[in-house]
């Protein structure tokens, strides 16, 4: 089995004025980093680890997954190590998901929420699991994945390179065949774009490269609240080594290089010959809900006298009224507990929703220096519950972590 295509793009998004991500595109290694902390300490973490990628050569002889973790452990040290030393970059991290071909399959190594996906035949199939705040609540039950996507604190993980001098990677192996598409990429990408979206804009694509750009443009269509990096590698059969490969594609017509390069997009193909035009005027369409089909069905309102009408009116009104009354009430009250972008443990005050369109309906009351990296998953659980308190109650609920964990 051989590469026959790769491409990365990074893109800083539409919302944010730096790009904290980084890749490596470097056959048959690849990786996203997803770096976080303050000022520019993100994005020297992310970097710091694609160097570590580059540079660190001492694992080469070892068994994939082992290379993997090697790197990943000393792109970890150095990142801890300036962290360190370096008070403009203290609190740095950065994750990092990493893809190795070898002979057994393609060995991952991964820590965060970017992820890695395999797209086998139109089918997309999440490899990694995110290690994250929400993913937590999900796993114990407690949000369902729907509420994980709109969670306000969907953007904090739990494991990050550079907050300890050793970190918890997870590595295994997946099979891999002629004709597989593997994607790495930052959450960017997944919280704006959906995997039918994600399977559809590959397939159209003629080649990788363009599938990454085009990847990057979905994601800014959709809003781009975040910096977006996305890596597409295809799997063939070896070069003259058909005969010994009992997957072998449908279509082998000779021309190794440009028949295999296509073979393993039109795996993923799922739209007609005549997409690649298409998918020029779809990008410059104006993007929204399409429904040219349904008629609007005349509704016929029975009249009712105008008396009527102002009880009902007045009746709402108070009702609407006394609702928000209600809601105002409770949110001056509440305080819960969460985290913040930067993965430092709050207290905010309100409730844990938001409305969208950026109306949150919770500010920050008191930031902990108490990173939720800091805590077990178990602790995590515990304090991260959402149950609504007091603010004492939820100053001394995390007193007893900091008194612990700070510095
Ligand atoms: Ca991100």
């Amino acid at each position: 089995m051989r590469i026959s295509d790769s491409a990365g793009t990074t893109d800083s998004g539409r919302k944010r004025r730096r790009n904290e991500d980084a890749f490596v595109l470097d056959p048959p290694l690849f990786a996203v980093a997803d770096g976080m902390g303050g000022a520019q300490a993100g994005e020297v973490a992310s970097r710091l680890a694609a160097a570590a990628f580059r540079e660190f050569h001492e694992a080469d002889e070892l068994e994939p997954e082992e290379r993997v973790a090697a790197i990943i452990q000393e792109a970890n040290h150095r990142i801890y190590e300036r962290a360190r030393s370096d008070a403009q970059v203290s609190g740095m991290g950065t994750t990092i998901t990493a893809a190795l071909l070898s002979d057994s399959g393609v060995a991952i190594g991964h820590v965060g929420d970017s992820r890695a996906y395999r797209l086998r035949q139109g089918t997309l199939e999440q490899l990694t699991e995110d290690h994250s705040l929400v993913a937590d609540l999900v796993r114990s039950g407690r949000l369902s994945p729907d509420e994980a996507d709109t969670h306000p604190q969907r953007s904090v993980i739990t494991r990050a390179l550079g907050t300890d001098p050793e970190v918890d990677v997870d590595t295994f192996t997946v099979p891999a065949e002629p004709g597989d598409v593997f994607l790495l990429c930052s959450d960017g990408l997944t919280t704006m774009v959906g995997d039918e979206e994600i399977v559809e804009t590959i397939g159209k694509a003629s080649t990788l490269e363009q599938a990454t750009k085009a990847l990057v443009k979905a994601a800014n269509r959709a809003g781009g609240e975040d910096n977006i990096t996305v890596v597409l590698f295809s799997l063939s059969v070896e070069a003259g080594g058909l005969e010994d490969t009992a997957v072998a594609p449908a279509d082998t017509r000779g021309e190794p290089d440009l028949e295999d390069t296509l073979t393993g997009l039109e795996a993923a193909r799922v739209a007609s010959p005549a997409a690649v035009l298409e998918r020029e005027e779809e990008t410059t369409a104006v993007w929204g809900p399409v429904d040219d089909d349904v008629e609007p069905v005349p509704q016929r309102r029975p009249r009712r006298n105008w008396g009527r009408r102002l009880i009902w009116a007045l009746v709402a009104l108070t009702f609407a009224v006394a609702v928000v009354a209600a809601a105002l009430w409770a949110m001056s009250r509440a305080n819960f507990i969460g985290a913040d972008e930067e993965g430092n443990v709050v207290v905010y005050q309100g409730l844990p929703w938001e409305l969208g369109g950026g109306i949150d309906l919770y500010r920050p009351h008191y930031v902990s220096r108490l990173q939720a990296t800091q805590l077990t998953e178990a602790e995590r659980a515990e304090l991260f519950d959402h149950s609504l308190t007091s603010y004492d109650e939820a100053r001394a609920r995390l007193g007893r972590y900091e008194a612990e964990g700070v510095p």
